[in-house]
């Protein structure tokens, strides 16, 4: 049996657990997906992890023994105090009671450098709770936090969609936000016999690495990502259409204009477009604004 899987029943037994459906918690139970979490999110002894939601610490006990601090950030009371009577001889955990989406990221991560010149890097470590995947995401790379990379466990369909190349067959709106501050890769897939209790979903975990710089330069990011939902909430139209419907193009003559500028064909998709494309719109677009003033 799993060393994992013994001490989560183990937990489960002694703390009269009843797994939380409302807080996504499906504990992880299978030490080669445990393992493969901690190599992929290559931990080296000067890093400081910070693990969203660890619930009995299944994570958190091979985390604990790889980083120089983790900062574990759960909601659930209950588990908070699992957690604090199973690592008490751990001089390296803290313990946040709180929930991941309201906490100031920012400044705890600054505090911490602060407070010990010797961490290098900030590592996030998780197997997030599937309900709130996307905001804990977007919040982790949209604020310039000082992160060096992102090494989560979500929903296979989910992971599939914020790791593709933008511009291919798995592309929605939010590829290309992912794309912009992250290099993504896969590192395997988990079946949901892994877990107790098991979720209905194959999951699969995935790495960010936080760009030093974005993937493509562009004169208002927030103006391109604006773009991007408009044309992604019709993305079976072509984009000249949808475009104009949003009021993006004045008409789809000057769209169809704008598209040849940038060396598009006017019947393109939104699921065909690369970033770079959408960086070069969003520049004619803005110039078209100014032009006009
Ligand atoms: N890390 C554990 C494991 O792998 O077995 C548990 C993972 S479970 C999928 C998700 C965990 O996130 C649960 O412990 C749950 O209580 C916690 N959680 C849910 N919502 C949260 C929130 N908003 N902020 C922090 N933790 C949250």
């Amino acid at each position: 049996m799993s060393e994992a899987l013994k001490e989560t029943k183990f937990l489960i037994k002694k703390y009269k657990i009843k797994a939380n459906k409302n807080l996504g918690q499906n504990f992880l139970i299978d030490d080669s997906a445990l393992q493969d979490i901690v190599d992929g999110a290559n931990i080296k002894e000067n890093d400081l992890v910070i693990e969203i939601g660890p619930g009995l610490g299944s994570l958190t006990k091979l985390l604990l023994e790889k980083a120089k601090k983790v900062i574990c950030i759960e909601l659930d009371k209950k588990m908070v105090k699992i957690l604090k009577e199973r690592f008490s001889i751990y001089k390296n955990l803290e313990i946040i009671n709180d929930d991941v989406l309201k906490i100031n990221l920012e400044e705890l991560i600054k505090t911490e450098k602060e407070n010990d010149n010797n961490i290098k890097n900030v590592k996030v470590v998780a197997n997030l709770p599937y309900y709130i995947t996307t905001p804990i995401i977007m919040k982790l790379i949209e604020n310039n936090l000082d992160i060096e990379s992102i090494t989560v466990m979500i929903q296979k369909e989910v992971a599939e969609r914020l790791i593709a190349i933008p511009g291919t067959k798995e592309t929605g709106a939010i590829t290309y936000t992912v794309y912009y501050y992250c290099e993504c890769k896969k590192i395997r897939e988990v079946e949901n016999t892994c877990f107790i209790p098991e979720p209905e979903v194959t999951s699969e975990v995935i790495n960010l690495k936080v760009r030093k710089e974005p993937s493509v330069q562009v004169k208002d990011k927030k103006v391109m990502f604006n773009i991007i939902k408009s044309a992604y909430m019709q993305r079976r139209k072509t984009l000249v259409n949808s475009l104009t419907n949003v009021g993006v193009f004045q008409n789809k003559e000057q769209g169809v204009e704008i598209l040849k500028k940038i060396g598009l064909r006017e019947d393109i998709r939104p699921e065909n477009i690369k970033i770079e494309d959408f960086a070069k719109l969003t520049d004619v677009f803005l110039d078209n604004i100014k032009n006009n003033f």
